[in-house]
């Protein structure tokens, strides 16, 4: 199915952090005592003048991470069995390591679980893509100081240490959904407007308020093979019957949404696109709900 593109959400946005954020770097601490003990993590870029410099960014794996951990809590909180446990032998991925080599892509996809059909797993390919994000001007940061105590006898157990922290900036960077059921779409909106209600914290020291931050959607653009009125189309409308019996995909799998109407790009797909966060919302929000209708018909 991953050979050809049936759908795709593009998605734009923005992390703005309303408490302060670290994302710690893996690296140890650095030798330079001016540098602070837990640093905030950075990459080097090309600027537009040609200079190379040092900036502190978002990995997209982090905050991949953060989304696949709250769309598990959700669905486990329906039932322990949509999301497996990667180290447990309910993983999928245990269970196709016990299994002959030659599994077809379609069984891998049908046997595996719902985090795991959306996000991905060594059998499977993610639908989610995300992009690093880069600040989108100077981040202001500064160094908070900090200490770990040992839970048993309240002394200092690690520390005192420098913490840094960013306290204004705006990470811009994009999240691809492709070849997507209403019910992932859905799942994936359900946990990123979760994120940005500030329901859940990203990166070092959540429990102490740190990584509350707000996403602003800046950009959706939806793209479908095939004519869209009033509607979202998922894979499970879009792909061939045979398919969608081999991967066991959703009957049925559209949206109503009034107003939602794709336009022809090209040859092969038509697309429709909207830049306001609160329409973006929207459409995410209404697709929120399928993905509970979705786990309890698929299983
Ligand atoms: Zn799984």
């Amino acid at each position: 199915m991953h050979g050809r593109l049936y759908n795709q959400l593009d998605l734009e946005i923005a992390i703005v952090p309303q408490t302060p954020l670290l994302i710690k770097s893996g690296q140890k601490a650095s030798i330079d005592p001016t540098l602070p003990d837990m640093q905030f993590v950075r990459t080097r870029r090309r600027t537009p003048s040609g200079d190379v410099d040092e900036v502190v960014y978002i990995p997209g794996s982090s905050l991949r991470g953060v989304v696949r951990a709250h769309a598990e809590r959700l669905l486990r909180t329906l039932d322990e069995k949509h999301a497996c446990l990667v180290d447990a032998k309910r993983s999928c991925l245990r269970q196709k390591d016990q299994k002959e080599d030659e599994v077809s892509a379609d069984r891998l996809y049908r046997e595996s679980c719902y985090a795991c059909k959306l996000f991905g797993n060594t059998g499977i390919a993610s639908r989610v893509q995300m992009s690093d994000l880069y600040p989108a001007m100077e981040p202001l940061s500064e160094s908070r100081f900090g200490v770990a105590i040992d839970r048993i006898t309240g002394a200092v157990a690690v520390g005192p240490f420098d913490l840094e922290v960013v306290t204004d900036a705006r990470f811009e960077g994009r999240i691809v959904l492709r070849n997507f059921t209403i019910g992932q779409l859905g799942l994936l909106g359900a946990a990123l407007l979760d994120i940005a209600d500030g329901l859940v914290a990203l990166g070092h020291a959540k429990s102490r308020g740190l990584g509350r931050v707000r996403i602003e959607f800046v950009r959706a653009q939806f793209r479908f093979a095939h004519e869209a009125k009033d509607a979202i189309l998922g894979v499970g409308k879009l792909a061939p019957e045979n398919v969608g019996n081999d991967y066991k995909l959703p009957d049925n799998d559209q949206l109503t949404v009034q107003g939602l109407n794709a336009a022809r790009r090209d040859a092969l797909y038509h697309q429709v696109d909207s830049d306001s966060d609160e329409q973006i919302r929207k459409w995410l929000a209404e697709a929120a709900p399928r993905w509970v209708q979705e786990v309890r018909n698929v299983s």
